[in-house]
């Protein structure tokens, strides 16, 4: 068994149970990737059972911080088990579960959706890398599904020194899959969709806004950023009469017009806009357009905290315009996925775009992912997505509006 003897002092994130030991941490001792290794204080001390990666910036992953515990199938089976039974107790109203959840569920770099029947996974450390044949059987087991999908083609998967894969890991067949989201049928890809196939994240916030679009009677919507167009079903699904969605990817536009029609939705209600958002934004404001809903929900802005300042230049712009095309009382629903930007500096940022466009609103509800993309209490950097609901207070006036000047900016 390979030793890490970690410098004096760095043993303190382990010992509250945070997985990760960065290469700076460590004093001595190595080993193969993904190899599992005993990570020990500088005193001799056993910390933890870890993978370790010898190409990562975060050189160990912690698996185990039971001296006792084996790292084995048995190991995997058990953390699966577990991760699987918590989903249970959820009562997740959709056939698209987050079952994994990297480091949340004790297995750090392994990401596990359930498209109905059918397992799409990413192997993103190089932990989950070396277990993969023992996790995809713990996984099989737990659910009792005969295929999984394997989406390790994911840019961090370079940060490993692991090469890009895509393919079915356990069974084949069609790609192609139907899942049920509250009272709506979705279709993805689990080959060609972004990520996993879906952004099952979002599950909760989708149905909260079918609720206030009802409840505020809701007519005109703009959903920014659409993806497949789960907002805009909510939308359709809550009695708006006009939707638009705009994304940049013409094949998840296709999709999202195939979900009106596959919901019943007349699609004469809904349009897509195969388009750049903040160019959107604009060209709806030069219109003279308004809505009575707009949600943002961008992609990642910040890769990390280092870039966040540039972030939260492109977040503040957006919700600025969009709180421009706001119609009185309208409802904003916005959203930020960067790591790197806490919920705290998120609310400034839209606080200040608020205050750029000469707007104020009330804070309906703070917003965050769905219960099965858990946060642990001893990994509180897990925790990415953060959103804002927010109603236009109808006669807004804090002091001047700042002009917008749409041809200046990119
Ligand atoms: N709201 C979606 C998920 C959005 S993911 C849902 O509920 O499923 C972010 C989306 O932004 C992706 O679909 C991506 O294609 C799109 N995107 C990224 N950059 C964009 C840009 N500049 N303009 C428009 N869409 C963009």
């Amino acid at each position: 068994m390979k030793v890490i003897r970690l410098r004096e002092g760095k043993e303190r994130s382990l010992l509250r149970r945070h997985p990760w030991v960065f290469e700076g941490s460590i004093a001595k001792g190595g080993g193969d990737a993904g190899e599992t290794v005993r990570v020990e204080a500088a005193d001799g001390r056993f910390l933890c059972w870890a993978a370790f990666s010898p190409s990562s910036q975060i050189r160990v992953r912690a698996w185990s911080f039971d001296e006792a515990e084996r790292i084995d199938a048995a190991f995997f089976q058990r953390r699966v088990q577990q991760a699987v039974a918590m989903r249970a107790r959820l009562a997740i109203a959709s056939d698209g579960v987050r079952l994994v959840h990297g480091e949340a569920d004790g297995l750090p770099g392994l990401i596990v959706d359930r498209y109905a029947d059918t397992l799409s996974s990413q192997f993103l450390s190089a932990g989950t890398e070396r277990w993969k044949s023992q996790i995809a059987d713990a996984l099989l087991a737990a659910t009792g599904c005969t295929r999984i999908y394997e989406r390790s083609d994911s840019g961090v998967r370079g940060l490993e020194g692991l090469p890009s894969v895509a393919g079915w890991l356990r069974g084949e067949g069609a790609t192609e899959i139907t899942i049920r989201e509250h009272d709506w049928r979705l279709t993805l890809d689990v080959a060609s969709g972004h990520k996993t196939g879906y952004y099952l994240d979002q599950r909760d916030n989708r149905a909260l806004f079918a609720r206030l679009v009802r409840q505020f009677g809701v007519k005109r919507v703009l959903n920014c950023y659409s993806y497949t167009g789960g907002f805009s079903i909510a939308a359709l699904a809550g009695g708006a009469e006009e939707v638009i969605s705009v994304d940049s990817s013409g094949p998840a536009l296709e999709r999202a017009c195939a979900h009106v029609v596959l919901n019943g939705f007349d699609p004469a209600r809904h349009t897509a806009l195969d388009a750049d958002v903040n160019a959107t934004l604009r060209q709806l404001i030069k219109d003279g357009r308004q809505f009575d809903a707009i949600v943002l929900d961008p992609p990642k802005f910040a890769a990390s905290a280092a870039h966040a300042e540039r972030a939260s230049r492109a977040y503040k712009d957006i919700n600025r315009l969009a709180f421009k095309l706001l119609a009185p009382g309208g409802l904003l629903l916005t959203f930020s996925c960067s790591g790197g930007i806490g919920a705290e500096l998120f609310h400034k940022i839209v606080a200040g775009a608020g205050h750029d466009a000469g707007v104020d609103g009330y804070l309906l509800q703070r917003l965050e992912a769905a219960p099965d993309h858990p946060t642990s209490i001893t990994f509180p950097e897990g925790e990415y997505l953060k959103g804002l609901a927010i109603l236009q207070r109808a006669s807004a006036s804090v002091g001047a509006p700042v002009p917008l000047h749409l041809d200046e900016e990119k």
